[in-house]
């Protein structure tokens, strides 16, 4: 039995403003929720776990070196608040867009559960006591297909509140805070 339990967390339009392809470092703008919300993550003992579709690298919009400098500008303006992000996981790939290496059909591009199951086995992750937060279809669908539980915040693209009923999600939440909220009083029963 894995050790851990996460909370798995989408970036754009879950942490940080949801702008189309975040292509340029200005564009990053985390939304203040998002500071208490890790924080609350990381007093739990819980992993504060980021899973993102960047297929804008294989669209030839930003190579991988980006995605690097915006992961480290995320988990430096974290810490500057004493929180952090344990690992930040991508998936560069599109199945149809873009040439070369990255136009593949891999198992990591959501909703396939590759880059949660990459998670439990490298930080001793229990899927089955963790929680998905995503703003879109796919990060429920994800949730479903890794066997863990799945809240969809109402940021970014998560205005369409019918689609959580589709994928099952246990809680559909304001933002970011409450969807931690909601974990941590789940948690507790
Ligand atoms: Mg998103
Ligand atoms: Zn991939």
């Amino acid at each position: 039995m894995k050790k851990n339990a996460a909370v798995f967390l989408d970036r754009d339009g879950t942490i940080n403003e949801e702008v189309g392809y975040l292509s340029r470092i200005e564009q990053l703008k985390l939304f203040p929720a998002t500071f208490e919300a890790i924080r609350m993550i990381n007093e739990h003992g819980m992993k504060a776990v980021v899973i993102t579709n960047q297929s804008g690298v294989a669209r030839g919009l930003f190579n991988e070196d980006f995605i690097d400098t915006v992961h480290k500008l995320i988990n430096k303006m974290l810490e500057e608040k004493g929180v952090f992000i344990d690992r930040f996981y991508y998936c560069p790939h599109h199945p149809t867009e873009g040439v070369g290496k990255y136009r593949i059909s891999c198992d990591c591009r959501k909703p396939a559960p590759g880059m949660l199951i990459k998670a439990s086995e490298e930080l001793d992750i229990d899927l089955s006591s963790s929680y998905v937060v995503g703003d879109t279809e796919r990060d429920l669908e994800t949730a479903q297909n890794a066997g863990v539980t799945g809240i969809l915040v109402r940021t970014g693209y998560g205005k369409d509140v019918a689609i959580a009923r589709t994928f099952n999600a246990a809680y559909i939440a304001r933002d970011i805070l409450d969807a931690v909220r909601w974990i941590m009083r789940n948690q507790e029963k």
